[in-house]
C-alpha cells in the first residue's frame, strides 16, 4: 500500500460534506482505538442520540405510567407514525404506504398471507438460488400452509453461465416462461452475500405482465440504495432496520404495501387490533374494519423502546439525505474497489464476487479468498477491522457513507494485504 494512497484518502475525506457524521456514533474499541467498523450491512452502529431518544419514553413511563398512551408531543398510542415521514423517504413511497413493526420474517409471513394465494395453476414463487435463510424458510413454509408442495412450486432461479449472479434478461426471461403457473415473485432489494442490486422496477413490471405479485426484501437495500417502491408498483416490501438503518439489535422491522392494496379492505390478511380503525379500537366492539393504508397490516401495539431508537437513527438519516449518502456510497465503495484491484499483494488472491458496476450494487464488496481461509478474517478482527465472515471463503465488507471514511478503506486494505503476505 502506497503512501499516495493514504495522503488521496485524507484529500477525499476534507472534501466530503457528510464527514461530520461519523461523530455522530460510537465506535467500538480495540486496543485503544476506533475500530475500522465496516460492517454496518450486519449490525449498523448506534447513534450517540439514541440513547436521549430511549430515555425520553423511558422517563414517560416513570412520569406517566399508562397515561403516556396519549400524553406529550409523541404519544405512545401513535407513536409509529413518527417514523412515517422519514421511512417514506427512504423506501421512495407514500407515508401511508410504510409502516415500522414486528420483525422482518414477520412482516414476511403477514405479506404472504396476503399476496400468495395460490389457485389452480397459478401456485408458483421465484426467489434466488441461496437467499437468505429466513426468507427461503418462509416462502418454503407458507407454500407448506397453503397446502401446496414446496417441491414443485418454490423455484430457485440460479446463473446459467456459471456468473456470480443473475442479469436481468435472465430474471425476466424466468417470470415469461412460468407465466400463469406464477403466483409471487419474491427478490432481495440488494441480495446479502453477493451484493447485487437487482432491478426492482423490471422485475414488477415482468411478474405483473404475467398476472403475479412482485414482493421484495430490503434488508440490505434500506438505508443503503435509493428507492422508489411507490412509482416501481412493487406490491410489498419488508426489511430491518438494524443493518443500514441503525436501529440497534433485533430493532423494529418494516413494510410497504402499495396504496393499491392498502385501499383494499377486504384483502385478506392476518389481522390483530391495531390494523383496525384507530377511533373504534378501544370500543373492543369485535367489528372488523381494517384502517385502509399499510397500517390495516399491523398487529399488536407499538414496541415504543425500539421505535425510539429506530426514530433516533431515522433523524439522522433525513439531515444527511439518501441522495447525499448515494452519492458518497459511489464514490467509497468505487475507491475501496480500487484499491483493491491495483493492489499488488491482492492480485490472484481474492476475487470480488459483486457487480463492478456500481449501479448495480450498493455500499458492499463480497470479496472471495482464493487461496487464503478464515484466518484471514481472524486477523483483521484482531487488529481491530470489524467486518463478517461468510463460508466457505468470503469476507463482506460494507463501508457505509454515515460513519466510513475514505481513510478507512486505505486502512482496510492495508491490514487485509497484511494478513495476507503474513501467510505468503
Ligand atoms: C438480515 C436479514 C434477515 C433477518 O431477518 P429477521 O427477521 O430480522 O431476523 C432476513 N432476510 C434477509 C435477506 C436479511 O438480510
Amino acid at each position: 500500500m502506497k503512501e499516495e494512497a493514504l495522503q488521496k484518502a485524507r484529500q477525499l475525506d476534507e472534501q466530503d460534506q457528510l464527514s461530520k457524521f461519523r461523530s455522530e456514533f460510537h465506535f467500538p474499541q480495540k486496543n485503544g482505538k476506533d475500530c475500522i467498523y465496516l460492517c454496518g450491512n450486519s449490525l449498523g452502529l448506534q447513534p450517540k442520540r439514541t440513547s436521549e431518544f430511549v430515555n425520553e419514553e423511558l422517563q414517560k413511563w416513570q412520569k406517566w405510567g399508562v397515561e403516556g398512551h396519549f400524553t406529550g408531543d409523541k404519544p405512545w398510542v401513535s407513536y409509529h407514525q413518527n417514523a412515517k415521514p422519514y421511512l417514506s423517504k427512504i423506501v421512495g413511497a407514500h407515508e401511508h404506504e410504510v409502516v415500522a413493526m414486528n420483525n422482518l420474517t414477520t412482516n414476511l409471513h403477514l405479506a404472504l398471507a396476503s399476496f400468495y394465494r395460490p389457485s389452480g395453476i397459478r401456485s408458483k414463487i421465484l426467489i434466488e438460488k441461496g437467499a437468505f435463510p429466513s426468507d427461503f424458510y418462509a416462502v418454503h413454509s407458507r407454500i407448506k400452509v397453503s397446502g401446496y408442495d414446496p417441491e414443485q412450486n418454490l423455484i430457485e432461479l440460479e446463473p446459467s453461465d456459471g456468473s456470480d449472479y443473475l442479469s436481468t434478461e435472465e430474471i425476466i426471461m424466468t417470470i415469461e416462461e412460468l407465466g400463469d403457473e406464477l403466483a409471487l415473485v419474491m427478490f432481495p432489494g440488494i441480495q446479502y452475500y453477493t451484493g447485487q442490486l437487482f432491478n426492482i422496477k423490471k422485475i414488477t413490471e415482468v411478474a405483473h405482465k404475467v398476472g403475479a405479485f412482485a414482493g421484495f426484501d430490503l434488508a440490505h437495500a434500506a438505508g443503503n440504495v435509493p428507492l422508489s417502491l411507490h412509482k416501481d408498483h412493487a406490491d410489498f416490501a419488508v426489511w430491518c432496520t438494524y443493518k443500514y438503518l441503525n436501529s440497534g439489535p433485533g430493532g423494529v422491522g418494516g413494510l410497504f404495501i402499495h396504496e393499491k392494496h392498502g385501499r383494499n379492505t377486504e384483502m385478506p390478511r392476518l389481522s390483530g387490533w391495531w390494523g383496525h380503525d384507530a377511533e373504534a379500537r378501544f370500543k373492543m366492539a369485535n367489528q372488523i374494519n381494517p384502517i385502509p393504508t399499510v397500517d390495516g397490516w399491523q398487529l399488536s401495539n407499538v414496541n415504543i423502546l425500539s421505535h425510539a431508537s429506530h426514530l433516533a437513527s431515522l433523524s439522522v438519516f433525513e439531515e444527511a439525505g439518501m441522495e447525499n449518502l448515494r452519492a458518497k456510497s459511489l464514490r467509497l465503495t468505487d475507491f475501496m474497489e480500487e484499491l483493491i484491484l491495483n493492489s499488488e499483494v491482492l492480485n490472484n488472491q481474492i476475487k470480488i464476487l459483486t457487480p463492478s458496476n456500481h449501479e448495480e450494487r450498493g455500499a458492499q464488496l463480497s470479496i472471495y479468498l482464493t487461496n487464503h481461509g478464515k484466518s484471514v478474517f481472524e486477523y483483521l478482527i484482531e487488529r481491530g477491522v470489524i467486518l463478517d465472515w461468510r463460508e466457505p471463503n468470503v469476507i463482506r465488507v460494507a463501508p457505509v457513507p454515515l460513519y466510513n471514511s475514505f481513510t478507512d478503506a486505505v486502512n482496510f486494505v492495508k491490514i487485509l494485504e497484511e494478513a495476507i503476505s503474513n501467510e505468503g
